[in-house]
This record gives structure tokens, C-alpha cells and sequence, in this order.
């Protein structure tokens, strides 16, 4: 009820410009989003390359409704790729970029959010990284699959999102696990109707068993983005069940969330990736995380009240 809640208001403009204009807000956005500028987002994967982690960056943006912010966006990603790549950041893989196709002008025009992701993944092959397709609302999920495997076809690096609560997307997991191919799977941030997706919290970790279990056993590359524990212990026992070196795998987390288990992993040996959201269009965003666990309501709450 409370997610519902939170996730509608992740749709309102009013309560946008609420939230955007407490004072307290840049404490609480700190947590989870490591600042507004290229600057700014190159000092946290710093540290965080630093620790031994490895980076995914996205620059925040969604439901873009008008060219020109489509090629800001995609103008924004050009400008961090070259500036991760002179400070070193791309060596290995080390720091790769995470894209919305919605915030390169999915909604208005499929093609030119395609023409732009082209550009952003020739600009990471350039720089000697790679790109992952973030996953939005399930209205968007063929659209972006399709753009998935068209530029696949020149990007073959091109990472993919499968969301566990999608009744499809154990299908999708087979689909995709195939040589070469990396896939994130996550729960899913969305508010989804029940024709398409799981509803309780079981029937979704049951799925992402299911999924986990196609994508370890199958020939691609498993990217395992969850803070689950359960899911986390139940990943580290099928990379040993099907001989994952931390090489042919690797476990996601977002910034801000759970640092410690990051390090906990990484220290184990294994690959631990930070998804870190930088930029000005920091609200959707936000309120997906507020609505994942009621006690970062506390956290905004008690931030307002100390103010
Ligand atoms: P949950 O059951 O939500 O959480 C398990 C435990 O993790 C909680 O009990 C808590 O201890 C901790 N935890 C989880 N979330 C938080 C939080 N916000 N704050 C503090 N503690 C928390 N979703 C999409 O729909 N599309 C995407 O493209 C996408 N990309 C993602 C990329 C990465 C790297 C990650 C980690 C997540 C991504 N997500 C994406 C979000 C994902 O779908 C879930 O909404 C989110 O990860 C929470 O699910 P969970 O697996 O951590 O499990």
C-alpha cells in the first residue's frame, strides 16, 4: 500500500516540486545519488574504484519529452565516457555507463532513442567500456529489447535488464543467455499491474530464483543485482554449482545501499558493480528507492524534522 503510495506520487508533478524544494532534500539525495555534476560522479567512482568495486554510471533522467533534452542527455553521456576514459576509469571495465532509453526520447520517438544510444555505445566502444539498457515500466519492454538486439548487432557488448517480477521474463532469461550476452536481473521498480507481474514479495523471489538459475546454467554473462541476502547467498551458491569463476559473473548493488555487503563481496572475491545515479533530475529516482524499504521513509522523515 505504502509502495503504491509512494510510487504514484514518483508520477506527480506537484509532489515533485515539493520535495525538490525542502530544504532537507540534498541531505537525503546524498545518500543515493553522488551529486549533480560529471565532477561530482567521477570523485565517488574514484573512491569507489579505489575499494575495489566496479561502477555502472547513470545520468539521472526519465520520461524526456522533447529533443532537445533527448540530446542533452545523450550529449551528458558522450561527456562522461571521455572523461572516465582520461581519468583511467575504463581499464578493465572498471566503470561502464547505464542507460534510460526513456530519457533519450523513447516516448516521442523510438528511433531517436535508438540513433542516441547508438552514438553512447560507439563513444563506450571508443573508450573501451561497455553500456547497459536499463529496464523501465513494462510499456516500454519490447520497445527496448528490440533496440537490445538491433544494436547488438554493431555492439555486441551491450548489456541488457530483465526484471524478475515480469511473468515474461523467464522466457526473456532464455532468450538471452547466450554467449557473450550480459543480462542485469533485478526485482523490477515499477508499479505493475497484475496481468504482467508478480504481485507478493514470494512469487517475485521465486521468479528471480528461477531467472538466476536460466542465466548461471546458460552461456552468457549473469549480472546479479539485488541487496536480497537471500538472493546474494543464493547466487554465491550457484556460481559455485555451475563453476562461475568471479570473472564469468559478477553481483550488482545501488549506491548508497548496503555499502558494507558490497565490500563483503568484493573482499570474498567476487565482482561487485555500484550503479551510481548522478544529475539535477534526481526525483523518480529517489522515490524508487523511498518506496523499496519504509525505513528510508524514516530516514527522510527524521532528516526533515532535524532541519
Ligand atoms: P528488496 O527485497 O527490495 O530488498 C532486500 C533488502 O535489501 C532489504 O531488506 C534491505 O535490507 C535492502 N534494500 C533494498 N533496497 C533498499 C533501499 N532502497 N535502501 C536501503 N536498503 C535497501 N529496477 C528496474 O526496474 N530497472 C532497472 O534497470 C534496475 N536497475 C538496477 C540496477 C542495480 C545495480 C540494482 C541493484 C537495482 C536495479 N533496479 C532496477 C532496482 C531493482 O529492481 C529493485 O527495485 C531494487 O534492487 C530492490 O530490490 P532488492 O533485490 O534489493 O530486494
Amino acid at each position: 500500500m505504502l509502495r503504491s503510495v509512494i510510487l504514484a506520487a514518483a508520477r506527480s508533478p506537484r509532489v515533485e516540486r515539493l520535495v525538490e524544494t525542502a530544504p532537507v532534500s540534498r541531505d537525503v539525495v546524498k545518500r543515493f545519488v553522488a551529486g549533480v555534476t560529471t565532477d561530482e560522479a567521477l570523485l565517488a567512482t574514484k573512491q569507489l574504484a579505489h575499494s575495489g568495486l566496479r561502477i555502472t554510471l547513470d545520468n539521472l533522467g526519465e520520461d524526456t519529452l522533447n529533443e532537445k533534452q533527448a540530446t542533452a542527455t545523450k550529449d551528458a553521456y558522450l561527456e562522461l565516457l571521455k572523461a572516465l576514459d582520461s581519468a583511467g576509469l575504463t581499464a578493465d571495465g572498471k566503470a561502464e555507463v547505464s542507460l534510460k532509453l526513456s530519457a533519450l526520447g523513447q516516448a516521442f520517438d523510438e528511433a531517436k532513442a535508438e540513433a542516441n544510444a547508438r552514438e553512447i555505445c560507439v563513444a563506450a566502444d571508443e573508450a573501451g567500456t561497455t553500456v547497459t539498457l536499463d529496464a523501465e515500466d513494462h510499456t516500454t519492454t519490447d520497445s527496448t529489447l528490440d533496440i537490445l538486439l538491433r544494436l547488438r548487432r554493431d555492439h555486441p557488448s551491450l548489456g541488457a535488464v530483465l526484471q524478475a517480477y515480469l511473468r515474461r521474463t523467464e522466457a526473456d532469461c532464455r532468450e538471452l543467455a547466450t554467449a557473450g550476452s550480459r543480462v542485469r536481473l533485478c526485482k523490477g521498480a515499477y508499479k505493475e499491474p497484475e496481468h504482467v507481474a508478480y504481485q507478493s514479495a514470494l512469487e517475485v523471489d521465486k521468479s528471480y530464483v528461477r531467472c538466476m538459475n536460466i542465466l548461471m546454467a546458460g552461456d552468457g554473462y549473469p549480472m546479479l543485482a539485488t541487496h536480497d541476502p537471500r538472493l546474494i547467498a543464493i547466487g554465491e551458491d550457484r556460481a559455485r554449482w555451475f563453476d562461475r569463476e568471479p570473472d564469468r559473473f559478477e553481483f550488482q548493488m545501488l549506491y548508497g545501499v548496503r555499502p558494507e555487503e558490497q565490500l563483503r563481496l568484493s573482499h570474498e572475491g567476487y565482482s561487485v558493480r555500484v550503479y551510481v545515479p548522478y544529475g539535477s533530475e534526481w526525483y523518480g529516482y529517489l522515490m524508487r528507492r523511498l518506496a523499496e524499504r519504509p525505513a528510508n521513509i524514516g530516514f527522510f522523515a527524521r532528516a526533515l524534522v532535524s532541519k
